[in-house]
């Protein structure tokens, strides 16, 4: 497997990120993590990561929230974004969030996918569209990773898919391939880490 030896040592974190200034020296790759809050990105990234608990399984609503970066041996950062749509967030902590992410998306020059997470039960909805168009704007390659696959059947899974690609069709930066994972039982993951591999 092609991911195996980047993901062979151990995935650290390295820092909690709250404005540009704090970014880490761009001296390698980075791929970075984003979706909405409980679509299941902890869990793909502790599967990612064959760690239990390197990203906290759950996110607080409104409470403040950092860019987390991950180094891996050899590869590229991975960048766990905050997870988005806390219909309970104050509006001044939502409106501060969408500034440090688009100035992150949009200057990080060592950026080099964003793997947009889309729960296979919901599909692209209007707050993922907007971070969408954020990437679009920013030039910035997205691919979306469908999560929690095994929550539904093989007849609803392909229309999720269908879905998303038809939602895809309208973003300039969007990468064609959709990976379908499940953390829970392991489905895409190593495909996942294939690309990120890939990317280095
Ligand atoms: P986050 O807020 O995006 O970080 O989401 P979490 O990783 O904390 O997951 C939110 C909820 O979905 C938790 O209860 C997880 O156990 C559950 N979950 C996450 N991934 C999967 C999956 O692949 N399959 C199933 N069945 N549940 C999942």
């Amino acid at each position: 497997e092609a991911g195996r030896m980047m993901f062979a040592n151990p995935v650290e974190f390295l820092k909690g990120v709250v404005a540009m200034s704090g970014l880490p020296p761009a001296d390698r790759l980075e791929v970075c993590f984003a979706g909405r809050s409980n679509v299941g990105k902890s869990s793909l990234i502790n599967a990612l990561t064959n760690r239990k608990n390197l990203a906290r399984a759950s996110n607080t609503p409104g409470r403040t929230q950092e860019i987390n970066y991950f180094t891996t041996q050899d590869g590229p950062y991975l960048v766990d974004l905050p997870g988005y749509g806390f219909a309970q967030a104050p509006v001044a902590v939502v409106a501060k969030w969408q500034a440090l992410l688009k100035e992150y998306l949009s200057g990080r020059a060592t950026l080099r996918r964003a793997f947009v997470l889309i729960d296979t039960r919901h599909g692209v909805k209007a707050v993922d569209e907007e971070i969408l168009t954020l990437l679009d704007r920013a030039a910035v390659t997205f691919q979306v990773v469908m999560t929690k696959a095994d929550k539904v059947g093989v007849k609803d899974r392909e229309k999720a898919i269908e879905q998303v690609r038809g939602a895809l069709a309208a973003h300039p930066a969007a990468y064609p391939e959709i990976i379908v994972t499940s953390s829970e039982k392991g489905d895409g993951i190593a495909t996942l880490r294939a690309i990120i591999a890939g990317l280095a």
